[in-house]
């Protein structure tokens, strides 16, 4: 075995070479890429794709074998990612004479499942061409683009182990399919408007209007342009369209899917219609993002208080992709078309996306006014993702189509574990040797269905990828679905607490044995048996510390606190001191609050009835939020600290007049060897601000200003106490739902790297739930070494 780069060793003599490569290697071009290579060079062998990877064997002298390798590592297709490449040489074989492509075995599957990628220019170049056999085709594809894992029930990938197996292609596809010289050799999905899929239009109940692509196309974009409804079946799941610039038809759209305020993503017709309606800032990094062959859904800064607002409420940003299916594109070359269309996924509320077209015609029933299906099975289900550009990175807030199922280099234990999750946002983690693989977005494990789909996933998973976990892992939550799920299994079970497996993700992703961990999220079931959420960790090979944490503060109702957050406003103005008599600074719908209600709630607090404690930064923001009269009740998860944010962003604030060293001074408190970040002070201080009439944006960003103040403060005394130079102290990691939050994110980053931190935060790997799963394998596996 070789695996380092030159010189190689190989003379004047007819030397074959062995070569393995690894990686994403398959469903990539890369078989072709190998054989025009080996052609072009006049070298005899072969190629194939087996469970290992893509396998070669090439027959050659010297310097020509050199130039193979050479090019093989530095111009391999656009779609792959080589991983390793291990070679051997032989000098005594037998001689061949042609360079051929092998037929796939059934090996072990101990290669990659390639993501979906988005439609190359070639391949859209053809369907908007008259004269191209694939006009107006919405199921074209080459080896460059189109479906993967989607479509893939097994591996090695070909197409008999998809669900384009029942698609027998017509001679011309063939002869695509067969000519090495041809983009399309040996891409698996291969279709035309002869022998592949097609596209049919439904009215609500289901009956076939038509089944013509061309006609299928026109209707679809005349309803949208009229501002129905329409479900349209994808890649990964459906689709619930409409016209995005129709505030009628969003508000329509929301009622029926009963989803009052969370922000909808839109599908922009491309880059230039995008800029030319002025709904968004758009900096060159998020542009690269929006076009790359992942294209997620990118969250970009709104532009005006205008056409956008229906689309995300109080959000200062909008969620956007570009097309990435040949049927998108189609559709948005329609006249009719709206150049801006809302694509919400097609759910009933808190369900997983529907990918089966009987399935959609029940349960989107009474949502959409027309159905667009297709006849090409969804094998698995797979959510857009959602990403945006902060402190200078991609950052992923949710990982699912272009990036899933993707292995992470993971330097974890070799064991093969099941890491599960926690419960909202769910992902879960399965490993072997050197590779973590987190799955896609799963959704809310409560809602109708979900569980289904995560059991199907795990399955999935486990035989694709040919791993049969020893150790499952777990929250210490046991009445989390996944909890339940892992205590199911007959396997040894290991239980990692929620907020270190955040700090874990981020460990995992960046590689980290040590660091200091700044964890803000929501709620999670402490080791002391509470509620935390707002924690600096010390974590080394596995072990955490709990070093700071929020000043804690009651939940009274427990769960209801989360919704109706003018409990928590209630419970941290009783921490300081501020709940009793008339508050005449107190927004309307605080102050208004029946005296009844409100005696009842500080009952339950004093007494500790149904409040538990915790220390959950979510909820400070929630309270926060509530206290400055931003919102008193939230529909969805983190609504009232996104507002919050989004209201910071338009502060007026000038540091001068809001530098406030005694609140800082005051919020840091040490008892024995646990450090408190005490929010008493603060709330003070905006009882007073706003008695001043100082202006809620202004405080919304003070807000922010506190907490990254106080979390420097915390992380300067810990290593104080800890380590004699700042230069010995170990890097900080920044995990949690709360670092969503673009303010903090980069304020924090700033702070600490001027400080000489070396400072991470999740990247592939969201910082939310959606990592929970990886740094549980991670943090449980160093139990196991
Ligand atoms: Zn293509
Ligand atoms: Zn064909
Ligand atoms: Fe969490």
């Amino acid at each position: 075995m070789n695996n380092s780069h030159k010189p190689y060793p190989f003379n004047h003599h007819r030397t074959q070479l062995f070569i393995l490569v690894r990686g994403v290697v398959q469903g990539v071009g890369f078989r072709p890429f190998v054989y025009n290579l080996a052609k072009g060079l006049g070298l005899a062998g072969q190629v194939a794709n087996t469970g290992r990877g893509v396998e070669i064997q090439v027959q050659g002298t010297g310097e020509i074998l050199s130039s193979f390798l050479d090019q093989l590592r530095n111009s391999p297709p656009a779609a792959s990612r080589i991983d390793s490449i291990q070679i051997r040489w032989d000098q005594e074989a037998v001689p061949v004479s042609t360079f051929t492509i092998i037929a796939s075995e059934n090996g072990h599957a101990t290669t990659l499942i390639p993501p979906d990628l988005a439609t190359c220019d070639d391949c859209l170049t053809e369907i908007l061409d008259p004269a191209d056999r694939r006009f107006d085709y919405p199921f074209t594809n080459c080896t460059n683009c189109g479906p993967r894992l989607t479509i893939i029930r097994k591996i090695p990938y070909d197409r008999s182990r998809t669900s384009m197996v029942y698609f027998q292609m017509c001679p011309q596809c063939k002869r695509e399919y067969e000519d090495p010289g041809d983009r399309r050799f040996h891409a698996q999905p291969n279709a035309c408007p002869v022998c592949g899929p097609r596209v049919s239009w439904h009215d609500r109940y289901g009956r076939l209007l038509t089944d013509n692509n061309s006609a299928v196309l026109n209707s679809c974009a005349t309803a949208l342009a009229r501002g129905y409804i329409v479900a349209i079946k994808g890649l990964g799941g459906f689709h619930l369209a409409v016209d995005g610039s129709s505030e009628q038809a969003i508000t329509r759209l929301r009622q029926r899917k009963k989803r009052p305020d969370k922000p909808l993503a839109i599908m922009a017709k491309d880059l230039n219609s995008l800029k030319s309606k002025k709904i968004c800032r758009l900096k060159p990094d998020e542009e690269d993002l929006l076009q790359s062959r992942e294209r997620p859904i990118v969250l970009l800064a709104k532009r005006g208080p205008d056409l956008n607002e229906p689309l995300a409420p109080g959000m200062a940003m909008l969620g956007v992709m570009l097309p990435y299916t040949p049927l998108h594109h189609l559709l948005f070359a329609r006249n009719e078309c709206p150049a801006l269309l809302v694509m919400t996924s097609g759910n009933k509320s808190g369900a997983p996306i529907c990918t089966e077209n009987e399935e959609a015609l029940s349960e989107l029933a009474g949502i959409a006014d027309f159905f667009l299906l297709h006849n090409r099975e969804i094998v698995t289900r797979v959510d857009d993702s959602v990403a945006r550009v902060g402190a200078g990175r991609t950052r992923l807030i949710r990982r699912a189509r272009g990036y899933a199922p993707l292995p992470v280099t993971f330097n974890g234990t070799d064991r093969a574990m099941l890491g599960c999750g926690a419960e909202l946002k769910n992902t879960f983690c399965m490993t072997r040797p050197g590779e973590a693989f987190v799955s896609q977005h799963m959704g809310d494990l409560k809602g109708p269905d979900n569980m289904v789909f995560f059991e199907e996933s795990i399955c999935y998973y486990k035989k694709t990828l040919d791993i049969s976990p020893e150790v499952v892992v777990r929250d210490l939550h046991p009445d989390y679905l996944s909890s339940r799920f892992a205590d199911a299994t007959a396997l040894p079970c290991n239980r990692v607490q929620h907020h270190q497996a955040h700090a874990g993700a981020v460990m995992a992703e960046h590689r980290l044995d040590e660091c200091l961990a700044v964890v803000y999220d929501g709620a999670g079931l402490g080791s002391d048996g509470t509620i935390w959420g707002g924690e600096i960790f010390h974590i080394r090979q596995g072990r955490c510390l709990r070093m700071v944490h929020l000043y804690p503060f009651s939940l009274p109702g427990g769960d209801h606190a989360t919704r109706e957050i003018w409990r928590i406003a209630l419970s941290l103005l009783h921490e300081a001191g501020l709940a009793g008599g008339q508050r005449s600074w107190l927004p309307p719908e605080l102050a208004a609050l029946d005296t009844g209600k409100k005696k009842t709630i500080l009952t339950m607090i004093e007494k500790k009835v149904n409040s538990p404690p915790c220390s959950s930064m979510g909820r400070l923001f929630d309270g926060i939020s509530a206290l400055l009269g931003i919102r008193q009740q939230v529909t969805f998860e983190a609504q009232a600290a996104m507002e919050l944010e989004s209201l910071a962003l338009q502060a007026t604030f000038s540091p001068g007049d809001h530098s406030c060293p005694e609140a800082v001074t005051g919020s840091i408190a040490t008892d024995g060897a646990t450090i408190t970040m005490d929010h008493r002070p603060l709330l003070r201080r905006i009882a007073a601000d706003r008695q001043k009439g100082i202006k809620t944006a202004d405080l919304a960003l003070f807000f922010h200003h506190w907490l990254i103040r106080t979390t420097t403060a915390a992380i300067d005394r810990i290593c104080l106490s800890g380590w004699e130079k700042k230069q010995d102290a170990p890097p900080i990691v920044l995990a949690g739902g709360c670092f969503q939050n673009r303010i903090l994110l980069e304020s924090l980053v700033n702070e600490l790297e001027n400080r000489g931190f070396r400072v991470y935060s999740g990247e592939k790997i969201p910082v939310n739930d959606g990592g929970i799963a990886l740094g549980q394998v991670l943090l449980a596996g160093y139990a196991l070494k």
